[in-house]
């Protein structure tokens, strides 16, 4: 991994946004089932459908050589996949790579965290939607609260750059909770983030447009307890999030609002799926298969990348979400949240 200035890509869009980052996901599978994300009964891909390993990497350093400064490993839970160390280690050696970042449950983070500084993991997001033992366990339909505590305690002894968590937050369900998993973000040195559910995928818990929740109604209530100061915090690669300081903490607040702020206009990344599909868009289906091409021309990574070059004039303009109407019936599983 290099820390060059920021590079050009050469990934332009046809609204001239440069692609920047790739957000990859390693696996469909996890170890929760968590309501909003997952149905209770998810089939997941057969093996041959998914990319291996070695694919994975391959395809990740044709995205550097076009100009990718950051990619993200996600899933599924990345933490699951057989593998993911490896992998993580041969993408971050490529050179022009300026972070490696993962996105985990943090149900395995007191097994990997030393594994994944090691292999040149450098932040993570942790997603935890509750610190109540019974409703954690409700949310992720089987999940053990203390696991993730767990695995977060462990992962800040590690020695990774920065860690957030991740909250998704439903109306009614755990939205008297941002207050409480604000403190303990504060209370840990952690930033933290604020979701809004998205409506990808059948689920079959609750109806999503009783359960959304504006990022705005998630602010009003952080400033009835914290002081709120714009961030300094300036990331090229980071793409949509807001940040709000926390007065006299070192914890930054994010909100990432894709129901109620389109933020298409700064979007910078595009997702391999699990399956090799390069998707151009979260809330589209505009998508180009790589697996086939993959398989078709091995070790051909000059085929990759005008491959992927030429994907670019597909990307939409923009997502145009509706909670009541499930057009993508992905689950972000699948995709590579
Ligand atoms: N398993 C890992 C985890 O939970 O962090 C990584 C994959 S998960 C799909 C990535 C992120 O997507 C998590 O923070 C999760 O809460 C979020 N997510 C899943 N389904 C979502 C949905 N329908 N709307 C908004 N966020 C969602
Ligand atoms: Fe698994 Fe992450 Fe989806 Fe929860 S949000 S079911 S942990 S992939």
């Amino acid at each position: 991994m290099s820390d060059p200035q920021s590079q050009t890509s050469s990934l332009i869009d046809s609204f001239g946004r440069h692609v920047r980052y790739l957000r990859l996901s390693v696996t469909d599978r996890c170890n929760l089932r968590c309501t909003y994300c997952m149905a209770e009964d998810m089939q997941f891909l057969p093996k041959s459908k998914v990319l291996s390993i070695e694919e994975m990497g391959f395809v990740a350093q044709a995205f550097v050589e076009l100009g990718v400064e950051k990619i993200r490993l996600t899933g599924g839970e990345p933490l699951v996949r057989n593998g993911v160390i490896e992998l993580a280690q041969n993408i971050s050696k490529l050179t022009g790579l300026r972070e490696l970042v993962m996105t985990t449950n943090g149900v395995l983070l007191d097994k990997f965290s030393a594994p994944l500084v090691d292999a040149g993991v450098s932040r993570i997001n942790i997603s935890i939607d509750s610190l109540r033992a019974d409703r954690f366990k409700t949310l992720t339909r089987f999940g053990v609260l203390d696991d993730v505590l767990r695995g977060i305690s462990v992962a800040k002894a590690a020695g990774f750059e920065k860690i957030k968590l991740n909250a998704v937050i439903l109306r009614g369900i755990n939205d008297d909770e941002i207050i409480p998993l604000t403190e303990y973000a504060i209370d840990n040195g952690l930033d933290i983030s604020f979701i809004e559910e998205m409506p990808l995928g059948e689920i079959d818990s609750h109806q999503r447009e009783e359960t959304q929740l504006d990022s705005v109604d998630i602010h009003t209530q952080l400033e009835s307890r914290f002081r709120l100061e714009a961030s300094t915090f300036s990331d090229p690669a980071a793409g949509p999030s807001r940040y709000m300081q926390v007065a006299d903490s070192d914890t930054k607040v994010g909100f990432i609002s894709p129901m109620s702020n389109n933020f298409c206009s700064s979007c910078n990344r595009v997702r391999l799926t699990v399956e090799g599909l390069l998707l151009l868009c979260l809330g589209n289906e505009h998508s180009l298969d790589l697996r086939s091409l993959l398989r078709e021309h091995p070790e051909d990574i000059e085929a990759i990348k005008a491959a992927i070059l030429g994907s670019m004039v597909r990307k939409p303009e923009r997502h145009y979400f509706d909670p009541n109407d499930i057009t993508i019936t992905r689950h972000m599983s699948a995709t590579g949240g």
